[in-house]
């Protein structure tokens, strides 16, 4: 068994786009990301710090714009249209959760997809349908699992890929960056009728719901590749994800830890679309 050590494979791509970004410094370019932050959700303060922290490490400019909860759609969509037209940004970042009252489609939508580094808006993601050529600014999450798996020369190519849950941000564009590079993905669900029966004969199973020990080590085959990317609470209050990480760690062939994989990875790939936004932004 071998665990796949997201802090370290995070860690590295994050000392790369440091010289990245000293490079484009040197030619007066300096990627500049924003985070908009609606509240005060205790989840949303402690990723954002994460994120601040990378931008710290890496040299990229930090801003971050706070709104109280009662804000409205359209003040967050004129603050979008602002941040879109300023040429020092090259990525925006709107911190989800957002309430209850706010629509977030539509607010995500106002984001110019060139500054669009969480790559949420519909022509991220759907340009990735296309190919691997096409995958400019992929969602975070996704796009850290493969970069983790590429690190550790897991080629999926052949490959049976079961991917539990199906959400926007992780588990569809996981599925199509998967499918893109020649795995065979089943995406479940909710409503699947017989998780175990999906996941028992998969080669690779990445499961992205919250559900505290959905994943057990009966569902999985022996040598699995497992990837956690839950974010649950155990009884001690300690991070942990939704696959029984103990039991299966004995018969994976490769396996995530929570914390310490995914996440890590999710920071990082968020700071390379920065950084590729500003490059793209300034050569167009
Ligand atoms: P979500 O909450 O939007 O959706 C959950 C998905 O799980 C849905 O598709 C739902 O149908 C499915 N699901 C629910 N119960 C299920 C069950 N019993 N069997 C099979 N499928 C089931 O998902 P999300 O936003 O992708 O987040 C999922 C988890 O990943 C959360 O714990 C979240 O905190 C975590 N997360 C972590 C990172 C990271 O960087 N580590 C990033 C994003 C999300």
């Amino acid at each position: 068994m071998n665990v796949l050590d997201g802090r370290k494979v995070a860690n590295d791509l994050l000392d790369n786009l440091k010289n990245e970004v000293a490079t484009l410094q040197s030619q007066s370019i300096s990627p500049k990301l924003v985070v908009i932050l609606v509240g005060n959700n205790p989840a949303s303060l402690s990723y954002i710090k994460q994120k601040r922290k990378a931008c710290e490490k890496t040299g990229i400019l930090w801003e971050q714009i706070n709104y109280e909860e009662s804000v409205t759609n359209e003040e967050l969509i004129e603050k979008i249209h602002e941040l879109n037209k300023r040429n020092d940004i090259h990525g925006i970042l709107v911190q989800l959760p957002l309430p209850d009252h706010i629509f977030a489609p539509d607010v995500i939508k106002a984001i110019d997809p060139k500054k669009d580094v969480d790559g949420f808006t519909a022509y991220n993601i759907g340009k990735m349908f296309l190919s691997t050529d096409f995958e400019d600014l992929p969602p975070c999450t996704p796009a850290g699992i493969i970069k983790m798996l590429d690190y550790y020369d897991i080629d999926v190519a052949g490959m049976d890929a079961t991917i539990v849950g199906a959400s926007n941000i992780v588990g569809k564009p996981l599925s199509t960056m998967l499918l893109n590079r020649g795995a065979t993905p089943t995406t479940c669900h909710i409503r699947t009728k017989d998780l175990k029966a999906h996941t028992a004969q998969a080669d690779l199973v990445c499961v992205a719901v919250g559900k505290r020990n959905l994943i057990t080590a009966d569902m999985v085959k022996e040598n699995v590749i497992l990837v956690d990317v839950g974010c649950n609470k155990d009884e001690n209050g300690k991070l942990c994800g939704d696959a029984d990480f103990k039991n299966i760690a004995k018969k994976a062939r490769y396996i995530t830890p929570v914390p310490g994989g995914v996440g890590p990875m999710t920071v990082a790939c968020l700071m390379e679309n920065t950084v590729k936004a500003a490059k793209k932004l300034h050569s167009s």
